[in-house]
């Protein structure tokens, strides 16, 4: 089978690996779409990930083949690869070990994930695509459970003003979901071209670009001189953390999604005096990515405005699609087409 493998400093190669065979409690799954994650994007940029990985944890795709024991799957079924309640024993590491470190443990070497044509899993591990939902809405199920995941713990309620900082995936996905939990007000800050206009396109209050306004300025004015009950960092680059905590307003909560790869200085005396709390939210559990999935079916969640037509890459283009993703413009989400 076709696969991108992770080569290290940067670089994918197109390889044929050989197609694995379910086990009597596996399944085969063929998969169709697979979209680039900014976890797989910094996986690159920071070259984590061990050579002679293939990343991809958002796809889907349709059953091809069932191990012998299995009943809960037939050939033909669409699933979504994730979302699964794992059996006791079967945890995620960051649940079993309670000193989980992402940086040094959160790439296990030798993986086969969604960058290739075919994948087995055990019976337990996909979720299966409601008929409402579109393979390409399927693809985006994780980062928007990852989403949903964000907001259920955060302390966002029904009229509350929030700010989300960077409207990447991450950050779009937040934003419908923060309306669809009630929020009064949703503004963004956001740079780059393509993105800016994607968070246009969902309606929020406002969308301030950084490099021309001053974010903290412009949102607490919009929030009657008070700042954002919360602030989410959906971007997690130098600075934007402090910028949160600066936004959010006396006692408001700031929650932080993106994975930061550098330190992220902060300049705390000009805030703690407010007494903001802090949260982190990482990743999402199996109930998240059914909300999600309801949301997408009842139409409070869209991945149109993260994508058109130019978002669809072959796996023979990755490494170009990569290196577009480093440093978007124009892009905002892409997805691999096998
Ligand atoms: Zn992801």
């Amino acid at each position: 089978m076709r696969a991108a493998v992770y080569q290290g400093e940067q670089k994918f190669c197109l390889d044929d690996l050989p197609t694995p065979s379910p086990k009597p409690d596996q399944v085969l799954i063929k998969v169709n779409l697979c979209a680039i994650c900014g976890t797989d994007v910094h996986a690159f940029l920071y070259d984590i990930a061990p050579p002679g990985t293939v990343l991809g944890h958002e796809y889907c795709g349709v059953i091809v083949e069932v191990g012998s024991e299995i009943t809960r799957w037939k050939v033909g079924d669409r699933v979504i690869g994730g979302g699964g309640e794992p059996p006791p024993g079967f945890e995620p590491a960051v649940r079993k070990n309670p000193r989980f470190n992402y940086r040094t443990m959160g790439f296990p070497e030798g993986t086969i994930r969604g960058y290739a044509e075919y994948i087995a899993m055990d019976e337990w591990q996909p979720i299966p695509v409601p008929e409402g939902v579109p393979d390409e809405a399927a693809a985006m199920c994780e980062p928007s459970a990852v989403a949903v995941h964000a907001v259920r713990r955060s302390r966002v309620r029904v009229g509350d003003s929030v700010g989300i900082i960077g409207a990447g995936p991450i950050g779009l996905l937040v934003a419908q979901v923060a309306q669809a939990a009630g929020a009064s007000k949703v503004m963004m800050s956001e740079p780059t071209p393509g993105r800016k206009a994607a968070a246009a396109s969902i309606a929020v209050d406002a969308v301030i670009d950084p490099t021309e306004q001053d974010v903290e300025q412009e949102m607490v004015a919009m929030t009657n001189g008070l700042g954002p009950d919360v602030v989410f960092d959906c971007a997690g680059i130098k600075g934007t953390l402090d910028q949160a905590f600066n936004i959010v307003r006396r006692a408001g909560e700031v929650v932080l999604i993106a994975v930061p790869w550098e330190k992220m200085p902060v300049m705390a005396v000009d805030w703690m005096a407010r007494e903001t709390e802090f949260k982190a939210s990482w990743g999402s559990i199996p109930s998240d990515w059914h909300v999600a999935l309801n949301m997408m079916e009842s139409g409070k969640l869209s991945i149109a405005p993260l994508v058109s037509d130019e978002s669809y890459v072959a796996l023979e283009d990755i490494q170009a699609a990569f290196e577009a993703l480093v440093k978007p413009s124009t892009q905002v989400q892409m997805i691999v087409r096998l």
